[in-house]
């Protein structure tokens, strides 16, 4: 378990068989009302399950469910304003509770209606993915897409707590395993070198989902993210850390149009090539070891991400995109730089030629 200091605090709770867990899963209910929020593909897998023990450890609950079609390209305001009908037709009042049993989309979106149902009720997380498991979920981020583009509307709004059985796993297709491991590379990367060693160490029995390997990644990159949200949790300072990879890898996601698009890079993939990016940026501006960029790369490429800009993609518009970018300052283009594995930290004011020449030059020649 990892338990996330704030308001409120929360505990993350990690292991196979916990969405037979009743009273894990009721232990932050307070009210009569729940709604189950989730999507077309995790529904029909796993609602079921987590509804009958819902109603077997709380008898008198009165429960709905909210399903959303799959995919990036639902979390709109228009399914938002869905979900808060959902929650009208159950008659939720002030102590009624979300139950968000998806990955990141269904938590964004479930997240950001709990933060507005009556100006605020409580929300639970049950991720899915590997990716919602070690970032989404934590951290209270809460937020829907717009058409101007994506995370443009949402809340702070901490979850009451976080069940995340990672036998759920097993029905994950591989490709979203993958993405869901370059953020856990990603904090190895910022915050702990002897991670990314562990993560060498334990790369086949990840990717073969061993249960054990699995809990203690997800663990382990939950305690980073979790102490860094602490400290400071609404971004005005070191949690911007946890965006190495992302000024490279939303750019990447903007230009060729968000996740939508079936051959595209989905967000981990993206952010595994903006990592080896900025990572090479590092070495370029003599900040890190240019091994050390290597290494993050070959570490990648083992999880079988992509570490090159895809083909097509221009260095001048992606230049373009990075300059729209929220996190783009007065100070000009912001990244987020090493100082090697597993340090890492802000630098404003970055040469554009630099970054140019990072995005135009393929694989290290060295
Ligand atoms: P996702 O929610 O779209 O899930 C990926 C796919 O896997 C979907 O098709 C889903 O239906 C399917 N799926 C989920 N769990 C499954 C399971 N156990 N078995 C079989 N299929 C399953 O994508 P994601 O990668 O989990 O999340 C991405 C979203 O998270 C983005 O919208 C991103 O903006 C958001 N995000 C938010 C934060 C935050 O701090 N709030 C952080 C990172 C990412
Ligand atoms: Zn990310």
């Amino acid at each position: 378990d990892v338990d996330v200091a704030g308001d409120p605090a929360y505990r993350i709770t990690i292991g196979p068989g916990l969405l037979d867990d009743g009273a894990r899963l009721t232990s932050a209910l307070r009210g009569r009302h729940a709604l189950i929020v989730s999507d077309s593909n995790v529904a029909p897998l796993y609602a079921d399950r987590l509804e009958a023990m819902l109603r077997s450890a709380r008898p008198n609950l009165s429960i709905a469910r909210f399903e959303l079609p799959a995919g990036e390209h639902e979390k709109t305001l228009s399914r938002f304003g869905d979900c808060l009908d959902a929650l009208a037709r159950l008659g939720a009042t002030r102590d009624a509770c979300v139950f968000a049993l998806g990955g990141g989309v269904v938590g964004d979106l479930a997240g950001f209606a709990a933060s507005c149902w009556m100006r605020g009720i409580d929300i639970v997380q049950v991720p899915t993915t590997l990716l919602a498991m070690v970032d989404s979920s934590v951290g209270g981020k809460t937020a829907v897409d717009l058409p101007a583009g994506k995370n443009l509307v949402g809340a702070f709004h901490p979850p009451r707590a976080v069940v995340a059985d990672t036998a759920m796993l097993r029905t994950l297709p591989d490709r979203e395993l993958r993405a869901g491991l370059a953020e856990v590379v990603k904090y190895g990367a910022i915050f702990d070198a002897g991670f990314l060693e562990w993560l060498e160490a334990n790369r086949v029995a990840l990717l073969e989902r061993d249960d054990a390997a699995l809990a203690e990644a997800i663990a382990r990159s939950c305690r980073y993210k979790a102490d860094v949200v602490a400290r400071d949790p609404f971004e005005r300072g070191e949690r911007a850390l946890l965006n190495f990879g992302h000024t490279f890898g939303h750019a990447i996601e903007a230009e060729q149009g968000y996740a939508g698009s079936a051959d595209g890079l989905n967000h981990g993939e993206a952010v595994a090539v903006g990592m080896v990016l900025a990572a090479r940026l590092s070495a370029r501006l003599g900040l890190a070891p240019r091994a050390d960029a290597e290494r993050l790369q070959h570490l990648l490429t083992a999880f079988g991400l992509p570490v090159e800009v895809p083909a097509g993609l221009s260095p001048d518009a992606l230049l373009a995109r990075m300059r729209l970018d929220k996190k783009a300052a007065a100070d000009g283009l912001r990244f987020i730089l090493w100082d090697g594995a597993g340090q890492a930290r802000v630098v404003a004011g970055v040469d554009e030629a630099q970054v140019l020449a990072v995005l135009a030059t393929p694989s290290d020649p060295s």
